[in-house]
């Protein structure tokens, strides 16, 4: 079976992408390779992470390899927080970096009487196969809601809700969530690209 890296620590990620892909590649952690360092982030859009990331496997361990980078881009703030996303409270004075309820407050605080509060979450996928660079994207359009709905998931899912449910992220289930997710979407295009 042929081995796939996913550039990530976060055991929630690969859960998912083994139980889609498990049966054809071993997807394998960057603990599980020996790659305990900070993999430097440094680029400016969300392709650039995603490329940064699986090139840096790719080149120090040899490996095929895919990697994701997700920004929230809401139009009253011109694409912000975008690439900032996880630390959008903490830069702002709010809390500590990947702090959700900083995150969220500070966006909150961010859209008072703006006239807009359409937004979307991106995310894309880099993959690095024999030498060669994919790109796949996943969009998810919503909007910010003014309070926060539903319990479950994370990040700024209490406060969007996608245009063809209406009701936040945080208040549908996972199944219903990875369908029309930024990332289940991006994943759901790298899958049918690697079962070809
Ligand atoms: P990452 O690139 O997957 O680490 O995502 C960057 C940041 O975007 C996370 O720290 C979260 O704050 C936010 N984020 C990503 N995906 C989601 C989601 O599905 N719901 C809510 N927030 C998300």
């Amino acid at each position: 079976m042929e081995t796939l890296i996913m550039a990530t620590n976060n055991e929630h990620k690969l859960r998912e992408i083994r139980q889609i892909l498990g049966d054809k590649y071993e997807v394998k952690g960057l603990k599980e390779i020996g790659c305990l360092e900070d993999i430097p982030e440094t680029s400016d859009t969300l392709e650039g992470n995603a490329l940064q990331k699986a090139r840096y496997v790719y080149e120090h361990y040899g490996l095929n390899c895919f990697a994701d980078d997700t920004g929230l881009e809401v139009e009253a703030l011109g694409g912000a927080p975008g690439i900032y996303t996880a630390r959008y409270g903490s830069m702002n004075g709010y809390g500590d970096s990947h702090d959700s309820d900083a995150n969220i407050a500070c966006l909150l605080d961010r859209l008072q009487g703006a006239t807009t509060r359409k937004a979307r979450f991106r995310t894309v996928i880099a993959l690095l196969q024999g030498g060669k660079e994919h790109l796949f994207e996943g969009i998810v359009e919503g909007e910010i809601l003014t309070e926060r709905r539903g319990q479950d998931g994370f990040g700024y899912d209490p406060i969007f809700a996608p245009v063809e449910t209406g009701i936040t992220f945080a208040e549908m289930g996972p199944t219903e969530k990875n369908r029309i997710s930024h990332r289940g979407r991006a994943t759901q295009k790298l899958v049918a690209f690697l079962g070809q």
